[in-house]
């Protein structure tokens, strides 16, 4: 493969991975900061989206109402960061947060075979739970 499809082709995988991102963590439904329900959710990103070791790790995501993702000055992932993060070391414990840590701060290059693994994987979970939350929420 040339490289200039070599790279069209891994562009598509990772604009194809980032919408499934978003679907899983978004059709969580409700800000899991404040339980508001609303069809407008964001996926907000643990650590920051630069870090493409965990860029697409469903770990990483985390489903938030504008309010509580960009919006408010009281609390918000991005506009309060040091009390979010204390926030989500105390919502999903230090082990997990220490792991995802590690994992974002490693040096990763993807590959296509790679990208082709992680979109398999996330459509079968995506496939997997989409009905089952979906009737939790009625
Ligand atoms: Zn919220």
């Amino acid at each position: 493969m040339s490289k200039i499809k070599y790279t069209i082709e891994k562009k598509k995988l990772e604009t194809k991975l980032d919408t499934i991102r978003w679907k899983i963590i978004r059709d969580i439904w409700y800000c899991i900061h404040c339980w508001k329900r609303s069809k407008i959710l964001n996926a907000h990103h643990v650590f920051g989206r630069r870090k493409l070791s965990v860029r697409r790790d469903i770990d990483n995501g985390v489903c938030l109402c504008p309010s509580c993702h960009i919006l408010s000055i009281d609390f918000s992932a991005h506009q309060t960061g040091t009390e979010f993060a204390e926030w989500i070391i105390e919502f999903r414990g230090r082990q997990w947060y220490d792991d995802l840590k590690f994992r974002a701060y490693q040096i990763k290059q993807w590959t296509i075979d790679e990208l082709e693994k992680r979109l398999e994987e996330l459509t079968l979970f995506y496939d997997k739970i989409k009905d089952e939350w979906k009737s939790k929420r009625k």
